[in-house]
């Protein structure tokens, strides 16, 4: 396996160009891609933001090189544990992608799983997609990201949608990087081509920062840790890349080729408050483990909406005009008693009907709400729109 990885500018060229550079020094797709193969195009479809999620333009020009292969491309993804995955796609306009590039869209969560056993770790098997396991080849689109719980979420991270959620919240009671780099001993992805047209500081919630990158390696740990070293982080402090960084075969100093080296420093979350937020999520999700066992549902989307991020109407200043009503994907807010329905809109939060607001009057509310100022999906425009 080769440890080069790739980097590129993105800036100011389109994301099929500088994927085109990037793939011509790994040795072109068909050193990765056979022809007939089934190839597994999984993004990042975390949940309904626009920077949140694999560029389409990226995912488009993967799918063209997967065809000009002979390959067959489908796109597999589930949202992260507090989104609902079909939202999630409608939201971000990923189903009409689909449609519009005649690819097939699998809703993991739809599909059935097959236990896998584990090699390390506290849990003995894990329930890994059967549409994944059963792909001929795996190309990993990550999104850059910082992440509150792993510091980082790049390539590794990204396979976690491949997992059932029940063991997903296992690996999160359990120890998530532990958890991340048995998903990576099970899954191996064959391409990884990492979504660094911006930073995000944290996963969803957060300000964007420019970057213009694109990285790509057939060994997704070499491309992990190569991200690190353009992001001016040093790959230790990334416990799961630290890991398989030993056990997965990643460690030795991947070579970086293209003409991106120098995109950091950025900042990750540390301190105090990041460890009480990582203790705080870590009873959530043990608690969950044993919420589910008694009543088989979950807490954890109620946690994230009352006390995470929602949105809030004050009455005073709606004028009933119905802009939000709208354009909420979720058909969440009664404009006759001037409320959100907290059950339809718990799944999504997508925060559209903020923007969409000329009155100002609804708010974001609660602990992880966007930093003030920041530009929301409203105001750049969303794929698909
Ligand atoms: S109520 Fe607002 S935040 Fe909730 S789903 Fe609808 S548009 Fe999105
Ligand atoms: S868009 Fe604003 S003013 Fe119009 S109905 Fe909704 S909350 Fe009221």
């Amino acid at each position: 396996m080769s440890s080069k990885v790739a980097c590129e500018s993105a800036r100011g060229r389109p994301m099929a160009e500088a994927l085109g550079r990037s793939l011509a020094s790994l040795g072109g797709i068909r050193s990765v891609v056979a022809p007939g193969e089934r190839v597994l195009i999984k993004p990042n479809f975390v949940g309904p933001f626009e920077k949140a999620v694999t560029s389409f333009g990226l995912i488009e020009a993967v799918v063209r090189q997967v065809r000009a292969a002979g390959g067959k491309p489908f796109l597999a993804e589930s949202a992260g544990f507090e989104f609902d995955t079909e939202s999630t796609f409608r939201a971000i306009g990923a189903r009409d992608l689909a449609d519009r590039l005649s690819i097939e869209l699998l809703n993991l969560d739809e599909h059935p799983h097959t236990e896998v056993p584990a090699e390390r770790g506290p849990l003995s098997c894990f329930l890994v997609s059967t549409p994944v396991l059963e792909a001929d080849r795996i190309i990993n689109l990550p999104r850059l990201k910082g992440h509150s719980l792993t510091g980082l979420t790049i390539g590794m991270k990204n396979l976690f949608g491949c997992i059932a959620r029940e063991t997903r919240r296992k690996i999160h009671a359990t120890g998530l990087s532990r958890g991340i780099v048995e998903v990576n001993r099970i899954i191996r992805s064959d391409l990884c081509v990492v979504d660094g047209r911006t930073w995000l500081g944290r996963a969803v919630f957060d300000v964007e920062r420019p970057l213009g990158l694109i990285a790509a390696g057939t060994d997704v740990v070499a491309t992990d840790m190569t991200c690190c070293r353009i992001l001016g982080v040093d790959y230790k402090r990334v416990k799961h890349i630290r890991l398989a960084a030993r056990e997965l075969g990643g460690a030795a100093r991947p070579e970086v080729i293209g003409e991106r080296h120098d995109v950091g420093p950025v900042r990750l979350r540390g301190g105090v408050g990041a460890a009480l937020h990582r203790a705080a999520m870590w009873s959530l999700y043990a608690g969950d483990c044993l919420c589910s066992a008694v009543s088989g549902g979950s807490v954890i989307p109620k946690v994230h909406y009352y006390m995470g991020v929602r949105p809030r109407i004050d009455r005073k200043r709606c004028d009933r005009c119905g802009d939000c009503a709208h354009v909420c994907p979720a058909s969440a807010i009664d404009i006759a008693t001037c409320s959100i329905n907290a059950q339809r809109c718990m799944y999504l939060r997508c925060l559209r009907c903020v923007d969409a607001c000329p009155a100002g009057a609804i708010s974001v509310i609660g602990l992880r709400k966007p930093p003030a100022g920041e530009k929301r999906e409203g105001e750049r425009g969303w794929p698909g729109a």
